[in-house]
């Protein structure tokens, strides 16, 4: 051990590429989420994320390919929403519009996963068709969300990602590409706990801030890990290509357990929440951001991710 006063001091740079390194972090494993919609939209809860128009997607993926980043995950926000949520599906969509043009600019240069929910598209911000009881509709929703996968499918979108927490929505859409001979892969948001840490997220996908919306009764509860385990289990068995966590700091122990016990490809998203924590903290300079930044990417990492989603990829892809 070499003793301390000897201690070659090194940048920051130089300990964020080490501590990458030491976490076994490559840019590979980074996946950068973008806002499509039909105008642009700063995020005043997200400082530096936008959301940007179809019309200069094209342009924003560039900057993000040269950073190279090789995977990102679109998520849309359409003009109107009706109750049924119908612009989710429609060919003409902001999400398939997105995809065709990133595809046809960057090819197999760029990996596109697609959202797949209703909560943008439909009255009620629910993730489901909710009947006439006010309770979401399980079935009625698997229907919508086999054809929302399969029009971003067809659009070009490498991965799909049902975000919904509808119970058999992988074998549902997975059914429903299978029998249009699409073969996307699906990413399953397995399980995605009902946590506040969505806020700025949800203040973009409504245009404007939200009150807390109660989705408990699809998504897991933050304080069980047996129910978010069974859901991970479930979707493995309905044929998901990979399975997800979300959001990831608060549980980085889900993260190591999942890992541990199916050793199956896994992704992690680092939430909106989780972003403007670290933003908010760092324009009070109560935190160096930088550092916040790298540590949290590496410890979802290491807890056994094989994909992390961030809003922070682009930022740190630097030291990689
Ligand atoms: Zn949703």
């Amino acid at each position: 051990m070499i003793p301390l006063q000897q201690q070659i001091p090194c940048s920051d740079e130089e300990s964020y590429r080490r501590i990458f390194a030491a976490a076994g972090l490559h840019k590979s494993h980074l996946v950068f989420p973008v806002f499509v919609s039909d105008s642009p939209a700063t995020i005043q809860s997200m400082p530096a994320m936008a959301v940007t128009p179809v019309q200069k997607v094209v342009q924003y993926v560039q900057s993000i390919a040269e950073s190279n980043i090789s995977s990102m995950i679109v998520f849309g926000i359409p003009k109107s929403r009706d109750s049924i949520g119908s612009s989710a599906f429609d060919k003409k969509g902001i999400v398939q519009e997105a995809v065709r043009q990133i595809k046809s600019a960057f090819g197999d240069a760029m990996s596109v996963t697609t959202d797949v929910c209703i909560c943008q598209y439909n009255l009620s911000g629910h993730c489901g068709i909710v009947a006439h009881d006010g309770k979401v509709n399980n079935d009625a929703t698997l229907r919508v969300l086999a054809k929302i996968a399969a029009s971003h499918a067809e659009a070009g979108a490498d991965v799909v990602a049902p975000s919904a927490m509808m119970d058999g929505q992988v074998y549902a859409i997975k059914s429903e590409l299978h029998s249009r001979g699409l073969d996307a892969s699906v990413l399953s948001f397995s399980a995605k706990y009902a946590s506040s840490l969505y806020t700025p997220f949800r203040s973009i996908a409504f245009r404007k801030p939200t009150t807390r919306l109660d989705k408990s009764s699809y998504q897991v509860s933050y304080a069980n890990s047996r129910v978010a385990l069974l859901e991970i289990e479930t979707d493995i068995n309905e044929g998901a290509d990979m399975v997800m966590i979300k959001p990831a700091l608060m549980y980085l122990d889900l993260v190591r357990m999942v890992k541990d016990r199916f050793n199956y490809p896994l992704a992690a998203q680092n939430v909106s929440g989780e972003y403007a924590m670290i933003k908010a903290a760092a324009m009070h300079r109560w935190i160096d951001e930088e550092e916040w930044k790298v540590h949290s990417i590496a410890s979802i990492k290491r807890a056994g991710a094989d994909k992390i989603i961030s809003y922070f990829a682009f930022d740190v892809a630097k030291y990689l």
